[in-house]
């Protein structure tokens, strides 16, 4: 007798997976009339790649590291997404990081498919050059999943546009030809685009616009206030970008705890501060110390966490005073925390909505590195600026349509995007 084959089925304890694969449940229930394998299938990652490698530290130790590239889904295009940095990435959670970047392209119509990546290690730990050397050696550990036509990486938590200038040239000295498009996120005289460092805080704020104007909330601009956590490469820009509108930002926070002033922070001192230091810690300008918990529950308008996932959850929701959310992080909400929410009628823009300026302006960066042809400034970011409205309009018409949260509109929109292209593919052979 034949034995049958077992479908694999998909568990997992890691909490940003799980998240990612109930929004998906709670999305794919709008949607009964996708094929039962479709819905199965999107679910899974298309390939994905353990590697552990060696990297030879100043001390002339030699220590092993572990990384991970995963390509969710690539129906629509070569896959993209980011490269993470931190001591706690695993696999379950670049699984998740992928999945949502399907979400995202697809979502802003981008004709890429979704990827993550990451290696486990603390980059605040390291010299330049030891992350110059684990950099190298990851690069060349995944060099077969990557490429300018197959799967393109861009910055992330823990790294930067430097972090890609080296997975450019070492993917460049192995095929022994410059590759620029090969990474976006690069730096500006290796081919990357004007406002791409800036894209991800600055799309934040476009979300932050409409969301204040779907909300009715019709005060000026110095009488809202916003409060971010994180002071990284998302929430440091968004900041810049919400001060320099006028917006009143009482609160900002990274690793080091959180700063607070009730009449507004001085944002482009503490842009500088952390530029030069690489964090807040020991800022003392106008500012009262507060920790990051305490900073998620202020009294604000705005609510922009721009650091982890998970920090918006069952337990501290309830008490979260702000009147709307604008995700700059990638889940940094929790279902639980959706739902009440949703009771609460506080508005939540979601992450692969909100935080895609960073993967649009990456696609702009790629396209004129294909073209060798580079726009201004003001192109990019007037582009940025049509892409993400439209995006968020569509989202806000599926909401009403389907009666639905936005983050439920947004990842309706994007599966049935990917899954009727798939139908449309066919299923090979
Ligand atoms: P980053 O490494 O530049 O900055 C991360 C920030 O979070 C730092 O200020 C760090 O100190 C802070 N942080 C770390 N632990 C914290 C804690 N416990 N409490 C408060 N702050 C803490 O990373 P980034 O690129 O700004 O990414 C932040 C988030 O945005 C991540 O979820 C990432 O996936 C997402 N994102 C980034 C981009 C991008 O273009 N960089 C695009 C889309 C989404």
């Amino acid at each position: 007798m034949v034995a049958q084959a077992v479908p694999p089925v998909l568990t997992t304890t890691d909490p940003t997976y799980q998240t990612a694969l109930r929004q998906y449940d709670r999305a794919v229930a709008y949607l009964p009339n996708l094929p039962s394998g479709v819905v199965e299938f999107l679910k899974w990652p298309r390939r994905e790649l353990t590697v552990h490698f060696p990297a030879r530290m100043e001390n002339g130790e030699v220590k092993i590291f572990t990384g991970y590239r995963v390509h969710h889904n690539t129906v629509l295009g070569p896959s993209k997404g980011g490269i993470r940095y931190s001591a706690h990435v695993n696999l379950d959670e670049v699984r998740a990081l992928a999945m949502w970047m399907t979400w995202k392209c697809a979502l802003v119509n981008l004709p890429y498919g979704g990827a993550k990546g990451g290696v486990v290690v603390d980059p605040h730990q390291h010299t330049q050059s030891e992350l110059e050397a684990i950099t190298r050696r990851f690069t060349s550990e995944i060099i077969l999943l990557i490429g300018p036509k197959i799967d393109i990486p861009a910055p992330d938590m823990g790294t930067n546009a430097q972090t890609m200038a080296w997975i450019m040239d070492t993917y460049s000295m192995t095929v022994g030809y410059s590759v620029p498009a090969v990474v976006t996120g690069k730096p500006l005289n290796i081919g990357g685009s004007l406002g791409r460092e800036e894209a991800t805080g600055r799309g934040v704020i476009v979300c932050m616009l409409e969301a204040l104007r779907q909300k009715d909330i019709t005060k000026s601009p110095p009488d809202i206030s916003v409060v971010i956590q994180g002071f990284g490469n998302v929430g440091s820009h968004a900041a810049r970008r919400a001060h320099e509108l006028g917006f009143k930002v009482i609160a900002v926070s990274d690793a080091s705890g959180g700063y607070y002033n009730s009449k507004g922070l001085n944002i482009p001192e503490m842009y500088a501060y952390a530029r030069q230091h690489r964090t807040l810690a020991d800022y003392r300008g106008e500012a009262e110390p507060i920790t990051n918990a305490e900073l998620l529950e202020l009294p604000c308008d705005v609510l922009i966490p721009a650091a982890l996932e998970g920090q918006l959850t069952g337990e501290n929701a309830p008490r979260v005073k702000a009147k709307l959310i604008v995700e700059g992080a990638n889940g940094p909400t929790t279902p639980e925390a959706d739902d009440i929410f949703d009771d609460r009628d506080i508005l939540v823009v979601p992450d692969i909505l909100a935080n895609a300026g960073g993967v649009t302006v990456s696609y702009f960066e790629w396209v004129q590195g294909l073209q060798e042809y580079f726009w201004d400034e003001d192109e990019v970011y007037r582009r940025l600026e049509r892409i993400l409205v439209r995006a968020y309009d569509e989202v806000v018409n599926t909401a009403e349509r389907y009666n639905v949260n936005m983050r439920t509109a947004a990842n309706i929109t994007a599966i049935n995007r990917v899954a009727q292209a798939m139908i449309t593919r066919g299923f090979y052979p």
